[in-house]
């Protein structure tokens, strides 16, 4: 134990004095670090530090993001992807304004949308300094290597003894006064500063004189490898109608759609304004969600308006008015993920 403890206490020492400077960091309420948690989740530190600074500005409390309306809170997601965050976030926050207080324990925050174990862990102890465990890709790093853990009886028990030694390090460090807070986010920042996939820094790492990997030269192998992502090549085909004015018509995804709340081009066509339409160009272009790697074909067409704009979105498109709506590419004030936003440049391009 005594070597185990002295390596805790330079885990700690080393993270007060080499922390990174980040905004969440900075009063670290539940609030924030549970956006900041979710933020992060499959989106890089560098990426998510502008999107938490404006969010925080527009919804600085919980209270403020759970009376916000769902499109404004996906406008400011915008351009982070995987959407589903925002959502959950939203009706997150809805849940705890409902329940009247922030959930206290991991069951309660796990009944909270988008909240798994380990970003439950995480808020516990970051923003409530509680001995909780958490396990994410860093620290998974950290601790398959300092112990040397690899895969054995299949993915479930691998992983439950990554938990228990993540919570044998929590718990002792607790016990001997070390905040719960900063011995998890040292696991956390060493993970992604120090102890990296390629070429770990053990020379300057805290946790040297307890690492095995590092005493039996194989920290490299840890952790074990996962077997490589299967894609699932897909194609779609969008139509993009381009009025006089150079706006483009876009329709709101409907709930239970992937991407459901974000304005997109529509699949459908022709409609009948089409018969005085002309063929302005095809653009392709690919973009990846999870395993899935998208091929898709923009058909820009020009339409005459002959009628009103919303009269026409209604008479002629099949949709209600409160599902298209005509966007300048050059100003989007609606929600658009990362390929529909490339496509409007694209188009803006084509067109002018
Ligand atoms: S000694 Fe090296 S391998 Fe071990 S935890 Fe530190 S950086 Fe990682």
């Amino acid at each position: 134990m005594g070597k185990f403890l002295v390596s805790l206490r330079h885990l700690e020492n080393w993270f007060v004095l080499q922390q990174r400077i980040l905004p969440w960091r900075e009063s670290p309420s539940t609030y924030r670090v549970w956006v900041s948690e979710i933020m992060l989740q499959q989106t890089q530190v560098i990426t998510v530090i502008p999107f938490f600074e404006r969010w925080v500005e527009r919804f600085p409390t919980v209270q403020d993001l759970a009376h916000a309306e769902l499109e404004e809170v996906l406008r400011y997601w915008a351009g982070l992807g995987y959407y589903s965050r925002a959502r959950n976030l939203h009706r997150g926050a809805q849940k705890i304004v409902e329940l009247g207080r922030l959930p206290q324990t991991r069951a309660e925050w796990l009944e909270v949308p988008g909240v798994g174990q380990y970003t439950a862990g995480a808020i516990l102890s970051i923003a409530g300094h509680q001995p909780e465990a958490i396990l994410d890709g860093n620290v998974e790093r950290v601790l398959s290597r300092v112990r040397r853990v690899s895969r054995q009886k299949g993915d479930v028990e691998y992983k439950s003894r990554l938990w228990r030694l993540s919570r044998v390090f929590v718990e002792t460090a607790h016990r001997h006064g070390i905040d719960p807070s900063h011995l998890n986010q040292s696991l956390m920042e060493l993970g992604a500063t120090i102890c990296t996939p390629k070429k770990p820094k053990c020379s300057v790492c805290p946790l040297v004189h307890l690492c095995r990997g590092y005493e039996k030269k194989d920290a490299d192998s840890f952790p074990p490898k996962k077997k490589p992502k299967v894609w699932v090549h897909l194609e779609e085909k969008v139509y993009a109608w381009v009025n006089d004015q150079g706006e483009v018509l876009l329709s709101v995804q409907p709930r239970g759609k992937w991407r459901a709340g974000l304005w997109d081009l529509p699949t459908e066509g022709p409609f009948p304004p089409l018969k005085k339409a002309a063929l302005l160009g095809k653009i392709e272009t690919q973009y990846v969600v999870t395993r899935h790697k998208v091929k898709r074909l923009t058909e820009v067409w020009g339409v005459q308006q002959q009628v009103k704009k919303k009269t026409w979105a209604v008479a002629e498109s099949g949709f209600d008015t409160q599902s298209v709506r005509w966007i300048s590419p050059g100003k989007i004030e609606v929600p658009v993920g990362a390929p529909t936003k490339k496509i409007l440049i694209k188009i803006k391009e084509l067109i002018s």
